[in-house]
């Protein structure tokens, strides 16, 4: 089912979580033991993240370099289908441009069609860590904005082949991502909302939020946002602290602030599990109030670490 269609008949805010395929080599089963522990409070739909090839340099005895391209969390799709046919819950890929050429992207829509997966996530992704700045494949996409455009050709019927006969049209609904502090390579907000404008535009149907803490950055951005005309569902995207580290991690990755009172009280835990508490009951607080506001749904960046996003689902659902 469409998650637009979806989110059309419920009254009340749901839930979503966001999940990692596992690293090359291990089994499924850890995602399933997330899944397991979070199944009671009916998620919604679960995303599950893309990870694009890594590049790293192997030295021979002779000195010489070799560049050794290795994706170590491939089996998105894969993953997907297992999560949609086991529990019959949605499952939503991330699509992205980095590292895929348009076919493989038409190739991999293909295989999401087969497999009945009505919902795709689209992104642009990162640069890859040895380089600056992203760099699309030759014959692949720049941003997000073309890949919808792709993507909403093949819900037309139209492949990059026009002279296949009679092509079967899917029917994906579209999801992007939208930053309520701002992405992180944008001039300012103006910029950054012309192109989310423009991705809708483009097709898309929904807007998933990059995390945030202070919950005025997402009621900002959706006002912000409904003033330029936008007018799909925006889901706020929710993490949890669970660890000191975090405070200076999370702005490093995700562009993003730490509110003072969060921070302080993060520093202040003396034990690990103190500071997990912190973390769990922020999360509650801005669950709660984004509740009220009568969001459609909380996204809770879940991963691996599912204990925490259960202890604030117990007490908001
Ligand atoms: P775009 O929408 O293409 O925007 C990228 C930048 O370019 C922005 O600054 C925008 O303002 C600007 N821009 C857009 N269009 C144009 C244009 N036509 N001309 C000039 N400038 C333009 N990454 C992964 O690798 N895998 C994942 O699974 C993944 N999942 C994510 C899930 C969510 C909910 C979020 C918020 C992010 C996720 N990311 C993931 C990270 C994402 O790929 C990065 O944030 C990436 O840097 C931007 O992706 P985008 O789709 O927002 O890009």
């Amino acid at each position: 089912m469409k998650l637009t269609d979806f989110l059309k008949t419920q009254k009340e805010t749901v839930f979503s979580m966001e999940i990692l395929p596992p690293l090359k080599g291990q089994g499924v089963e850890s995602i399933y033991s997330t899944i397991d522990s979070l199944k009671e409070f009916n998620p919604a739909f679960i995303d599950v993240t893309y990870h694009r090839e890594e590049f790293t340099f192997k030295k021979h005895p002779n000195g010489l370099l070799e560049k050794k391209s290795t994706k170590k969390r491939p089996g998105t799709v894969g993953i997907c289908a297992a999560i949609k046919y086991k529990y019959d819950i949605e499952a939503v890929p991330h699509l992205i441009c980095g590292g895929f050429s348009k076919e493989e992207t038409e190739n991999a829509l293909i295989d999401l069609n087969f497999l009945g997966i009505d919902n795709v996530l689209a992104l642009r992704g990162d640069p890859i860590k040895s380089e600056r700045a992203f760099n699309p494949e030759p014959d692949g996409h720049a941003y997000t904005s073309d890949l919808i455009g792709q993507i909403t050709d093949m819900n037309n019927g139209v492949y990059i082949d026009e002279e296949l006969s009679n092509p079967n049209p899917s029917d994906f609904c579209i999801g992007v991502a939208g930053y309520p502090e701002k992405h992180f390579e944008a001039p300012n907000m103006k910029s950054d909302l012309k192109y989310l404008k423009q991705k809708i535009e483009m097709g898309a149907d929904y807007i998933v939020t990059q995390m945030f803490f202070n919950n005025k950055h997402y009621f900002d951005f959706v006002d912000r946002c409904r003033a330029e005309g936008i007018t799909v569902p925006i889901i706020p995207g929710l993490k949890t602290i669970t660890t000191q580290k975090q405070l200076s991690v999370l702005p490093r990755y995700f562009h993003l602030e730490i509110p003072e009172e969060l921070s302080d009280a993060i520093e202040d835990a003396k034990t690990k599990e103190a500071v997990k508490q912190v973390g769990i009951e922020w999360g509650i607080q801005q669950a709660k109030e984004l509740m009220a506001a009568k969001v459609p749904c909380l996204h809770y960046y879940t991963m691996g670490r599912a204990k925490t996003t259960k202890a604030i689902l117990e007490k908001i659902f």
